[in-house]
């Protein structure tokens, strides 16, 4: 029997990516075969791409990256009823047991036996074909873009951290950190209804870019003093919650200063060394809230819904777009120009 192949970004070993003909996925009874449209991105493709690992995560073979994809449903397997060939999707790339406490309880992003796609050793789908199993499959509505639905998968972070940090629109909200996730939890807010955000970076382009969205300030707090400027901007009632997303850790000392007594706050981002020095009096005696996050957990359909009722374009995080043939100056982009390039998106079956 012949296999057919497609093409596939595959990256041999840290800094060697290349653009190799790879056997098509075969699907199994419950998956569908998806022609991907776009696929962005992330960070932890670039630190794979750089690095070879993501903590106890080793490329040891070589690996197909990506996981933030729309596309077609192309082929339909035999115990599938939820989807048909010719739907426009997006991915949930995260395939759960369903059978553990995490999955029965709705939290099932902890899943212990999760397979998320471009996590070593499963692949991910930088790649013309993307086998994924149906009930992690969503259907776009048609007025919906390809890009949108690529971008469902970091915006999703974005709502699991409204959701954790249980955000109302009354809130007034600080979100630390203007990367893709800061951002895209700039317009998960927006979605909750809320009407008070504070955003900060100490990159300039970034800052521009919240203000694009509607932020009510976006502050440098390298060239000001945070406290005083949130004091003024919230008449002194202080900030009532926060989304920290870069791993700074002055960001993090700072969410943990300027949330007022009693408040909520989401830490998303990953500091760069895993101990950060805090003031534990501080956050005992303010009674905060302090909820981690990993990942995200049933957002996709309220994600397409609000997005598609409220008509907040997400698609404006995108700075850069490349096909499949040029992964490799994408990449470097990613890698290089960090500050300026936010979202970089592929289009492994042209635009
Ligand atoms: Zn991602
Ligand atoms: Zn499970």
């Amino acid at each position: 029997m012949s296999v057919n192949t497609m093409k596939a970004a595959v990256l041999d070993k840290p800094l060697d990516m290349n653009v190799k003909d790879v056997p098509e996925p075969e699907i199994k009874e419950d998956e569908v075969l998806i022609k991907v449209y776009c696929i962005g991105i992330c960070g932890s493709d670039v630190h794979y791409y750089e690095h070879g690992k993501i903590g106890r995560y080793e490329v040891k073979e070589p690996l197909i990256l990506g996981h933030e994809m729309a596309g077609e449903v192309v082929t339909v397997g035999k115990k599938v009823n939820n989807l048909h060939k010719g739907d426009r999707v997006a991915v949930e790339p995260g395939v759960t047991c369903g059978r553990c406490e995490y999955c029965k309880e709705g939290r099932y992003n902890l899943c212990p036996d999760v397979v998320f796609m471009a996590t070593p050793p499963v692949d991910g789908a930088w790649a013309e074909y993307v086998a994924v199993r149906s009930d992690f499959v969503f259907p776009l509505p048609d007025e919906m873009s390809y890009e949108t639905g690529a971008l469902l998968e970091p915006f999703s972070v974005g709502m699991h951290a409204m959701n954790r940090g249980k955000i109302k629109p009354s809130d007034r909200l600080l979100i630390t950190g203007l990367g893709p996730i800061g951002l895209l939890a700039i317009q998960s807010a927006q979605l909750y209804g809320v009407k008070e955000i504070y955003a900060t970076d100490v990159v300039p382009y970034r800052l521009e870019l919240a203000k694009k969205l509607g932020v009510t300030e976006a502050i440098n707090p390298a060239e000001e003093s945070l406290s005083e400027r949130l004091n003024t901007l919230t008449n002194d009632k202080g900030i009532t919650a926060s989304i920290e997303t870069s791993g700074n850790s002055q960001a993090v000392n700072d969410v943990l200063t300027v949330t007022k007594r009693g408040g909520r706050i989401v830490l998303v981002g990953l500091p760069a060394v895993p101990e950060v020095g805090i003031d534990v009096t501080h956050v005992v005696d303010s009674e905060y809230d302090v909820y981690g996050l990993f990942r995200y957990v049933n957002t996709y359909d309220p994600a397409i819904q609000g997005l598609k009722d409220q008509q907040i374009d997400i698609e404006q995080v995108i700075t850069d777009r490349f096909s499949l043939d040029q992964i490799g100056r994408a990449v470097e982009k990613a890698s290089n120009e960090k500050d300026t390039s936010i979202k970089i998106m592929i289009y492994p079956n042209g635009e």
